[in-house]
């Protein structure tokens, strides 16, 4: 993927003490091959390296101390740059704001409109309602009521009615005498660009004249993603992108096309199934993520979002007066599990993504150490040193694991209070902090 291509061109960098024209030539060749194999349009990567080389040339890179970190930061900043530089809000000037989605039939519209009522909810205080415009099928009628039951958003559909202007309309009325503050349009895709789906899409637009319009687009499509992007925007002049199954190691090489050919920001990213996996997208992130440093400022915030600074207070006493018991490790686990999907997590750390790809991970990868928690009295687990073998074979039958596996958590668990001792300072609570707790 593109990571790799570009570890193997900064390799080219690093694996010389000092840097020549040659080997930045050779670097600015690796980069450009390694865009046009994330499926960055020719004359896009081109002109990439092409104003990574002037500027090398203009900041005299070949005379620096450390010619190749400085290589790698024009070409990150240069990313950054096509990628949009700034990040970009949604519009919700609107009263009610009116968000249309588009794109084609599974980009991931009718997940993303969850996503995001349920974002603009939580973390903007706002009142949204969902509105189903996929005529086309009743089950993705259905789709849409499923999620808004799941994140407790209102959902707006008519049984029956054929005309998604018409519902669109009426579902901005309702929004109106029903105190919604955000209307969130889902709308039918196709498998490809056709006529009759513009169109309507286009008399949507035209009728309820959106403060917002979204292009969600599934970032694994590579190359065709662009053209897509081109033909929705000649239509809908939309405002921003939204770039969807992002998880893990996907590639970005969409990212960068897009911007550059249709010149709209990317606003959001969907990185998993659930509907917590939503991000705003920082070009700057991305890039790093592109560029193979893996997005660790994002896991950083999404840890801190979830740390509950009491918690960890009292937390941090029990280890310091050795009560650190099962059930704080059960509360240790539900941190981290608030934090979303096991791969989504493993996914932004650097390397890891590498290094783990081949690597199953389970997202109930808890669900035995639960059991077993679950199974225990409270004296058990507040005091595991009562622990002998009959208790153990009991646990082992209650849980439906065996007597191996209690053991094996027990160890777990010992190390890890040993650990959470030692950590008790400095670099050792950023950690805990990063562990939820
Ligand atoms: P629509 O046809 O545009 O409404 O697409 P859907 O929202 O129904 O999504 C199509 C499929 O993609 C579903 O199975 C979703 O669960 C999945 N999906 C959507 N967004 C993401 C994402 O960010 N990551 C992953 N892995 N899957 C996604
Ligand atoms: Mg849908």
């Amino acid at each position: 993927n593109l990571s790799d291509k570009l570890d193997k061109a900064f390799h080219i960098l690093k694996g010389h003490g000092k840097i020549t024209e040659v080997n930045v030539a050779d670097t600015l060749k690796e980069v450009r091959r390694a865009l046009l194999d994330a499926d960055v349009n020719f004359k896009i990567a081109k002109d990439f390296t092409n104003k990574v080389k002037e500027k090398a040339i203009g900041e005299n890179v070949l005379t620096t101390l450390q010619p190749g970190q400085l290589m790698v930061k024009l070409v990150k900043d240069e990313l950054t740059e096509l990628m949009g530089g700034d990040v970009a809000g949604v519009n919700l000037s609107g009263n009610p704001s009116v968000i249309l989605m588009s794109g084609l039939q599974g980009s991931g519209k009718t997940t993303f409109s969850g996503k995001l009522a349920n974002f603009l909810k939580t973390k903007k205080n706002k009142k949204p309602l969902l509105v189903a415009c996929d005529i086309y099928r009743p089950a993705a009628i259905n789709q849409l009521h499923v999620v808004g039951e799941q994140i407790g958003v209102e959902v707006y559909s008519e049984e029956g009615n054929k005309n998604p202007v018409e519902i669109a309309q009426n579902a901005i009325k309702h929004a109106k005498a029903n105190g919604f503050n955000v209307v969130i349009v889902d709308t039918a895709g196709r498998l490809a660009v056709d006529e009759e789906m513009m169109n309507e899409i286009a008399n949507v637009h035209k009728a309820i004249e959106p403060n917002e319009t979204l292009f969600v687009v599934d970032s694994m499509t590579g190359q065709d993603a662009v053209n897509t992007a081109k033909a929705f925007n000649d239509r809908l002049n939309f405002d921003g992108v939204i770039l969807t199954k992002l998880d893990g190691d996907t590639r970005g090489g969409a990212a960068i096309s897009i911007k550059s050919v249709v010149n709209k920001p990317i606003k959001f990213i969907g990185t998993g199934e659930k509907m917590e996996a939503i991000d705003v997208f920082y070009p700057s992130r991305m890039a790093d993520r592109i560029l193979g440093m893996g997005d660790v400022v994002s896991l950083v915030e999404r840890a801190q979002e979830q740390y509950d600074e009491e918690e960890a207070r009292k937390l941090q006493k029990k280890i310091a007066k050795n009560e650190f018991g099962f059930d704080d490790f059960l509360s240790q686990i539900q941190q981290v599990k608030k934090m979303g999907n096991m791969k989504d997590l493993i996914g932004m750390i650097p390397g890891a993504g590498k290094a783990l790809k081949d690597v199953e991970i389970e997202d109930d990868a808890f669900k035995h150490i639960e059991a077993i928690i679950h199974s225990m009295t409270p004296v058990e687990r507040s005091k595991p040193s009562v622990l002998d073998a009959k208790r153990k074979n009991r646990i082992a039958k209650g849980s439906g694991t065996s007597i191996q596996q209690v053991n094996q958590l027990l160890k777990q668990f010992d190390q890890m209070s040993k650990m959470m001792k030692m950590m008790q300072g400095g670099a050792g609570k950023n950690m805990m902090r990063m562990m939820g707790g």
